[in-house]
């Protein structure tokens, strides 16, 4: 019985010496977080448009503007121009 009790314990312990780890990580993680600002990535404020051709979305930057609309440079959809 106390052989039980022990790996009770042990169990326990290791529980506890888990979650701590688990906290002192995490707060670490939050500290840096907090120390350095987001990185903006360039281009992420601009609005995204739509290729008229394929209809996939695209930062109005890397578009080119047809009298259609939008188009985007993906070569399979410019491929029949
Ligand atoms: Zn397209």
């Amino acid at each position: 019985m106390s052989k039980l009790l022990f790996w009770v314990l042990v169990f326990i312990v290791a529980l506890i010496v888990w979650r701590l780890w688990n906290i002192r990580q995490w707060n670490a993680r939050r500290r840096h977080d907090a120390s350095s600002p987001p990185k903006k990535k360039p281009g992420r404020d601009e609005p995204m448009v739509q290729c008229v051709r394929c209809g996939v979305f695209l930062p109005r930057g890397d578009a080119r503007l047809t009298h259609n609309g939008y188009r985007c440079n993906d070569e399979a959809c410019n491929r029949h121009d």
